[in-house]
């Protein structure tokens, strides 16, 4: 293999020299420059070279290989075609859909063709004239072997994600569809990792193949920033809870090595209060699908997923990688990893990494110069003050309406009294129950979901302090600033709110509508969040205001 020469200064898309009409697809998809692998690659390429290129999914590969088979590979009018391999159809579905792109204004189309999809509509669009051919290599074998696919005609073949083809056991389909091909063919090879199965692949079937190494550009340019928790093995699950809370990740891909594991971690996730999913090769097609969807709504913060069902499915929107536990190698953890950080973006890699997994740390720095930075657990001194402020925003959240007059005086009082402290402590004391480890994780819980509290909880039973147990959740009074001068009914006050606020209809208590306004009770820990919702609804032609009621007192708390 020939290493390829050091790159040369940055280049714009318009300095490689593409035609106007790529550049305007390029500009189509908002990409402005071209990313590290998409500038060195590109002039190696379009001078007819086999090239093997050690890029993963996340660094713009797609379109190192999709801008120069468009600009240059496929002449506009010849019919020549070109083989793009993938491992998974979800991977040949997205490369046929961005080279489609790229080629938008060249009149060079595209066809994916997997498995489990119909096989006369590929035919069809073969037939049509598709120029590039992106697949799996059972289905493109199928083709080849009934002739739908012409061996003879296709002239340049990429195999995309080469090692996890190689690694989901495609070996015999990659050989025999090589086979079949025409021996002047360009071959393009990428792969996240190059080892020595790789390394026969291209021996076999590449001629002098140039060799594009994952030099420290590359792995610059991703952005990916490493990061690892040494853990002592036990309670697992609790540390990755503690690493969540520290971290704060607006999503991530949470990777698992066991299928069990995934579901373990997903209903410990969930009953902790976070939002989460699981994904494993056990789950039904349909719920995978529906999950998928869900994810790409933003609707999902945490997949907790095994790396085969990670594979080929676009998470380049979540933010964080995190490792449940370290991959078995190294070339898994840079898969892993390259699903966060995609061009552009920056993306953060944690690994909860125990006593047995540091030989992999260890061969991460050898084999890719990765050398991720350690942290650590909050200690008992932080999350004891977390805690505290947890049970701090649940009591806030508890009261949310400026107290009457009687309680304001006395609390003022109370404050300035020599004896504060051990009064309060008490009145806390009978609000969460002492010690009760069940309300920090109420409050944290809280806190997690983002929401508001619906009821302060409820005081112990053996309690004998001063506070005696609701017996209904207090009430507030809201204000709507339009009434009966405004034909308002008080059915369609009672569905806008229901609407804008979530609210069941039993949790709205009576609606009274007033000449020139009307009022309505609601449960006074929401109270706020009703207001905010409100804000700009439009009834009966007017903007509504909406707001807490002086005059008409809250329904009493006891
Ligand atoms: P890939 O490595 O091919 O999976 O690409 C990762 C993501 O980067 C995809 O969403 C591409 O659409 C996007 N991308 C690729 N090249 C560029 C570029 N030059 N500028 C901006 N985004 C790009």
């Amino acid at each position: 293999m020939n290493e390829a020469p050091a790159a040369d200064d940055p280049q714009t898309f318009e300095d490689l020299g593409l035609h106007d009409d790529v550049l305007k697809a390029l500009g189509d998809l908002g990409w402005e420059t071209p990313t590290p692998v998409q500038r060195d690659s590109y002039s190696m390429i379009v001078d007819g070279n086999d090239v093997i290129v050690q890029a993963r999914t996340g660094t713009g590969k797609t379109g190192a290989f999709g801008i120069p088979l468009v600009d240059k590979l496929m002449s506009i009018d010849g019919d020549e075609q070109a083989l793009v391999l993938a491992p998974t159809r979800e991977l040949a579905l997205q490369s046929a859909r961005e080279i489609e792109k790229l080629g938008a204004h060249r009149s060079i189309d595209t066809v994916a063709v997997y498995g489990g999809a119909s096989m006369e509509r590929q035919v069809s669009a073969l037939k049509k004239g598709a120029r590039v051919i992106s697949g799996t290599p059972g289905r493109v074998l199928d083709h080849l072997k009934r002739g739908t696919i012409t061996a003879s005609r296709l002239r340049v073949l990429v195999l995309d994600e080469a090692d996890e083809m190689l690694s989901m056991g495609f070996a015999k389909e990659l050989n025999a569809i090589i086979e079949r091909l025409p021996s002047n063919r360009q071959t393009l090879l990428f792969s996240a990792t190059v080892d020595r199965a790789i390394k026969r692949v291209a021996e076999r079937h590449m001629r002098d193949p140039i060799f594009l190494g994952l030099s420290g550009d590359h792995v610059g340019a991703l952005g990916i920033e490493h990061f690892v928790y040494m853990l002592s093995g036990m309670g697992r699950v609790g540390n990755l809870i503690s690493i969540l809370e520290i971290e704060n990740p607006e999503s991530a891909l949470i990777f698992c090595n066991t299928k069990a594991e995934t579901e373990e971690v997903s209903a410990a996730l969930k009953r902790a209060g976070f939002n989460a999913e699981w994904l494993n090769g056990d789950r039904p097609q349909r719920e995978r699908e529906k999950v998928l969807a869900q994810t790409r709504r933003n609707e999902v913060r945490f997949l907790v997923a095994t790396d085969v069902a990670a594979r080929g499915i676009d998470v380049s929107h979540l933010t964080h990688v995190i490792n449940f536990h370290l991959p078995e190698n190294v070339e898994q953890y840079v898969h892993r990893t390259g699903r966060t950080g995609r061009a552009g973006r920056t993306g953060t890699a944690i690994s909860l990494v125990g006593p047995n997994e540091l030989g992999i740390l260890y061969y991460l720095r050898l084999q890719y110069g990765i050398l991720p930075v350690e942290r650590t657990l909050p200690s008992a001194g932080e999350a004891k003050t977390r805690r505290e402020a947890d049970r701090i925003a649940m009591i806030d959240l508890a009261y949310p309406n400026p107290p009457d007059e009687r309680s304001l005086a006395l609390a003022r009082r109370l404050i300035t009294h020599p004896d504060a402290e051990r009064m309060l402590a008490g009145l806390l004391g009978a609000f969460f129950g002492s010690g009760s480890e069940e309300i920090d994780e109420v409050a944290a819980k809280q806190r997690r979901r983002g929401r508001r509290a619906t009821t302060p909880p409820k005081p112990p039973k053996d309690s004998d302090e001063g506070v005696t147990e609701a017996k209904a959740p207090p009430t507030a009074t809201l204000y709507v600033n339009v009434g009966k001068s405004d034909d308002l009914k008080a059915s369609e006050l009672g569905r806008l709110l229901q609407e804008r606020t979530g609210l069941k209809r039993r949790e709205i208590g009576r609606i009274r509508v007033r000449n020139t306004h009307s009022l309505v009770d609601v449960p006074e820990a929401r109270a706020k969040e009703i207001i905010d919702s409100m804000a700009g609804a439009v009834l009966r032609e007017r903007e509504l205001s909406v707001e807490l009621a002086e005059n008409e007192g809250a329904a009493p708390r006891s």
